[in-house]
């Protein structure tokens, strides 16, 4: 998969991208994470790309044109490559909120590209021609989208086949489709005795059937008592029919 950000601000990405996983998941050839930098599309004299907002009111918003131009840099195809096939997201907190589920939808494209906005936010007509569907991480409100696309960078790329060292660790996690979209059980490993506090006894018995019905049972517990909703699909987005 290719991730393409498009942002003002293309110093953040490396520190966050080039490390742990999602390093080892670009050395490898899985994953393909390329920052392109809105500024050098403006056509403006001094490279400016935001202006006041018409009909008043505080704030700075980003200019259509350079984000527009980038974003056809972006999805830009040499001759005789296949079309653009991916999907173009801008970060907003006036998106729809970004799920298990939906990483998983994405993590199916060959390609992402992911808008982050500042200030005020964009241009509406930039959205309007050149995004495919508008995300937010979470009913707050960030000073940009750069940290937003990292983490959809993060949850997308760690979905992705033989990303993980352990192809089972993406399997029966939280929101997962194997924990019918409920919470994950606790973990423990050594030492048995820490601080006076014991490993459960069931998980010290190799009996897998009754370790399968703990964590079950935990994970339905600690669901029911921090996010009941989750029983019914909630905002997870799993159809759990
Ligand atoms: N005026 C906007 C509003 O009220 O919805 C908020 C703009 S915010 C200060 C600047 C940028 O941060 C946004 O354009 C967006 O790209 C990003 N951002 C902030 N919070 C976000 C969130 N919860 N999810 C995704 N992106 C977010």
């Amino acid at each position: 998969m290719q991730i393409t950000i498009l942002t003002l601000f293309p110093d953040m990405f490396p520190p966050a991208m080039n490390a742990s996983i999602l390093g080892r998941a670009q050395q490898s050839g899985r994953l393909t994470v390329r920052v392109v930098d809105i500024r050098p599309f403006s056509d403006r004299k001094h490279k400016n790309t935001d202006d006041a907002p018409f009909g008043g009111g505080a704030g700075m918003v980003m200019t259509a044109q350079p984000i527009v131009d980038a974003m056809a840099f972006a999805t830009a195809r040499q001759d005789g490559e296949l079309p653009f096939e991916g999907r173009r997201i801008y970060l907003s907190p006036r998106g729809k909120t970004l799920t298990q589920c939906k990483a998983q939808e994405l993590a199916a494209f060959p390609e992402l590209v992911l808008l982050c906005g500042h200030y005020e936010g964009v241009d509406q007509r930039a959205i309007d021609l050149c995004v495919d569907e508008e995300l937010s991480i979470g009913d707050y409100v960030l000073t940009g989208g750069e940290l937003p696309a990292m983490v959809l960078a993060d949850c997308v790329a760690r979905l992705l086949p033989g990303v993980l060292g352990c192809e089972e660790s993406a399997r029966g996690e939280s929101f997962s489709p194997e924990l019918g979209g409920l919470l994950e059980y606790p973990h423990y490993t050594r030492p048995r005795v820490f601080r006076g506090l014991e490993v459960p006894e069931v998980l010290l018995g190799g009996n897998h059937a009754e370790i399968e019905a703990w964590r079950l049972e935990q994970s339905r517990r600690i669901t029911m008592a921090r996010r009941p909703e989750l029983f019914t699909g909630g905002d997870v987005g799993w159809n759990m029919d």
